[in-house]
């Protein structure tokens, strides 16, 4: 068996029940410019982008409208022509359920596009590529929502040999990259081409799920066997579409915690980035839509293709609406999804998948009991942790022994919760955990900068007395001294009035 056959199993892991097969039945399906968009600007890691635009200002599709704030940022555009209408808080998909800063935009209907052109990148090189990358609002589609710049090289520093695609798509019901792959597999392998060569990787390896065997056999049609990219078909297991799971599953490279793949040689990116960065190098568009999986218990579960700002509202009315009325929304997966406050929100970058909550998802679980040490949670662990240890650590607030049993390398994957018999919501203790941490470092952070600016104001103090009383011993020397010389000068007129005086006197005689 050669390397490219060769799976490395990592710990763990679950096999749930993927549900996947209820929404890709049908095609996807394009929806059509809606009434008004509202983009948040929050909608990827980093600085939230500076607006660039006032309310009543008519703009054209594609055109700048926040700009990348810092390196670690991303634009937005317009999605379609039309007038700012507003700026304002809006209700945005966060599980907080807090508004933000969003621009409203009433679409015109004409969707006109700016002037559009396509990037020579060989001919203007790599940085400058990169630099117009910055303002093409493309983030990591898969979820993670990375300004995609970063990841293809601004300042890098390590040589990347391998290219890692990832399509593994592993939480159960989304099924956007899978379709996305099935419809768009030209593209998408033309896009792969574009990456591999803007990285200088010499390799491509696409990982994806054995549970994809339409987009696969698309996929594997424009590979040959010159081609430096390969498909690598990984087991249907949770959560093999973790980055350092899906390395590991490919190549046998376990990236310890705090590394980076791309010290490794290795960068990963996500089927539909690929596409978004391909649009953009060769066509001049930035990032306006996305595939949204609208899924579960819904009468028309299916995926659309959206642009940025459109109505979740609208889109879970075109899906034929709830069968069983429940309310109940959880954005992304079921394991590491979040229930959505409100559906009154928008589509964002981020927004890979909405499912409305089948019965059994809402139903509250048997209260849960004491641990019975049976490790089945470390058994199932693929970041080989020990989830019960953490979870008394977590309980019992003993955070600093939570640390040193690594809580901060738990990427939140839900497996330990999901095999507990004793149904423990494990992740929930470890958030707990994490953000009291995070609250305390904050906090200390805060005091330190308090006692800095403290310290500071006392030697700031200090000195400035010192200062004044340096200023002032001198102006009193000065004054003594002038004083002195003022006396002096008294003293020689009286002398010389007086030499004046005997000199006439005895002139005189
Ligand atoms: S699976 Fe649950 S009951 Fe078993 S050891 Fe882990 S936390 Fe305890
Ligand atoms: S949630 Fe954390 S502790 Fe639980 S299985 Fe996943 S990585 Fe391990």
């Amino acid at each position: 068996m050669n390397l490219i056959d060769k799976i490395f199993k990592f710990n763990g892991g679950i096999n749930a029940e993927t549900k996947k097969n209820i929404s890709t039945s049908m095609a996807v399906e394009k929806i059509e410019i809606p009434k008004k968009l509202i983009l948040p600007l929050r909608q990827h890691i980093g600085n939230m982008p500076k607006i660039k635009v006032s309310t009543g200002d008519y703009v054209l599709k594609g055109q700048l409208i926040a700009e990348a704030d810092g390196n670690v940022s991303a634009a937005i555009h317009a999605p379609t022509s039309g007038e700012i209408k507003s700026i304002e808080k809006l209700l945005i998909p966060h599980p907080s359920g807090l508004p933000d800063y969003c621009i409203v935009i009433a679409p015109d209907m004409k969707d006109q596009w700016i002037k559009k052109s396509s990037i020579d990148w060989k001919k203007i090189g790599l940085d400058q590529t990169i630099k117009l990358l910055l303002n093409s609002g493309i983030v990591g589609l898969g979820g993670a929502a990375f300004p995609s710049h970063l990841k293809l090289g601004l300042n890098r520093t390590n040589k990347i040999d391998t290219l890692i695609v990832n399509a593994a798509e592993c939480e159960p019901y989304i099924t956007c990259d899978d379709m996305l792959m099935r419809e768009k597999s030209e593209e998408l392998m033309k896009g792969i081409q574009l990456v591999q060569e803007l990285l200088g990787a010499k390799e491509t390896i696409i990982g994806i799920e054995d549970n994809k065997p339409e987009a696969l056999d698309k996929i594997n049609f424009y590979i040959n066997k010159k081609s430096s990219i390969t498909a690598k078909v990984v087991p249907t297991i949770y959560p093999s579409g973790d980055a350092k799971r899906l390395i590991y599953l490919i190549n046998g490279i376990k990236i310890p915690k705090q590394k980076r793949a791309a010290e490794y040689g290795i960068q990963m990116f996500n089927v539909a980035t690929i596409i978004a960065i391909y649009r953009f190098i060769n066509f001049g568009e930035p990032s306006l839509s996305r595939i949204v999986t609208i899924t579960g218990n819904l009468h028309k579960p299916r995926n659309y293709e959206v642009l940025f700002g459109t109505s979740l509202k609208d889109l879970i009315k075109k899906s034929g609406g709830q069968i069983n009325k429940n309310n109940t929304f959880i954005m992304g997966g079921p394991m590491m999804g979040f229930k959505l406050p409100s559906i009154d929100i928008s589509v964002t970058k981020t927004m890979n998948c909405v499912i409305s909550a089948e019965q059994d998802m809402i139903e509250e679980k048997n209260e849960p009991l004491p641990c019975i040490r049976c490790s089945k949670c470390a058994e199932a662990c693929p970041v080989e942790l020990q989830p019960q240890e953490l979870f008394w650590f977590s309980k019992s607030d003993q955070f600093e022994k939570a640390q040193n049993y690594n809580l901060f390398d738990c990427i939140e994957c839900g497996c330990c919760s999901y095999v507990c018999p004793s149904n423990i919501p494990l992740v929930q203790f470890y958030r707990y955990a994490k953000s009291e941490i995070i609250a305390d470092n904050i906090a200390k952070e805060e005091a330190g900068i308090a006692r800095d600016r403290n310290d500071f104001r006392i030697l700031r103090l200090e000195r400035e007395k010192k200062e004044r009383a340096e200023r002032n011993a001198k102006r009193k020397l000065e004054s003594s001294s002038n004083d002195k010389s003022k006396l002096i000068e008294e003293k020689r007129a009286e002398i010389a009035a007086a030499l004046g005086r005997i000199n006439k006197d005895e002139k005189i005689k």
